[in-house]
């Protein structure tokens, strides 16, 4: 299915706003009419699996970047947030099945450590690809990217 991203985004952090009231979520969409070919249940999900561990994972600062561009022919999001982050040497695992960051203030917060390995397994269908850059205490970015196809 063809969704245009940019409508589809607002969409999501519209209901995002309203389950999260507290929190600001900022978008910012670089051009438009960018379009992907996915099933909308699935875009859906990945982007609420990433946008519930943003919220989770940020204590204080309680805004949410949200990005939407083209590189490389592809269609790129990125969901930065400025929360705990997660120390270098553990984003390697983060996708692994029921791994979770071994660090008090992460184990306090409820989990299973399935999120992202479900996000990844859903991606991986559509030629997609997830990526996680992140600093320790000062937050973490997450970039889905998928062929863009022509609308
Ligand atoms: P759930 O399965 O309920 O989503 P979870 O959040 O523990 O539980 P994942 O989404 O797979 O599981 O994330 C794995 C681990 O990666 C988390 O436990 C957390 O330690 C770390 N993590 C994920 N996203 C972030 C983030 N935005 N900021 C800081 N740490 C994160």
């Amino acid at each position: 299915e063809r969704i245009r991203i940019e409508p589809f985004m607002a969409q999501t952090i519209q209901r995002m706003e309203d389950l999260y009231p507290e929190f600001a979520f900022r978008m910012k969409a670089e051009g438009t009419g960018k379009v992907v070919r996915i099933n909308p249940l699935h875009l859906e999900q990945m982007l609420l699996i990433i946008i519930e561990n943003a919220v989770k994972y940020s204590a204080e600062h309680k805004q949410i970047d949200i990005r939407c561009y083209e590189e490389n022919k592809r269609v790129c999001i990125s969901i930065q947030d400025y929360g705990i982050g997660i120390p270098t040497a553990e984003i390697q695992h983060v996708f692994d099945r029921f791994y979770r960051v071994d660090r008090a203030r992460s184990r306090e917060i409820g989990g299973t450590g399935l999120g992202l390995a479900i996000a990844k397994n859903l991606i991986s269908h559509y030629q997609g690809e997830i990526a996680i850059t992140s600093v320790e205490d000062e937050g973490t970015r997450v970039t889905l990217s998928f062929p863009s196809v022509s609308s």
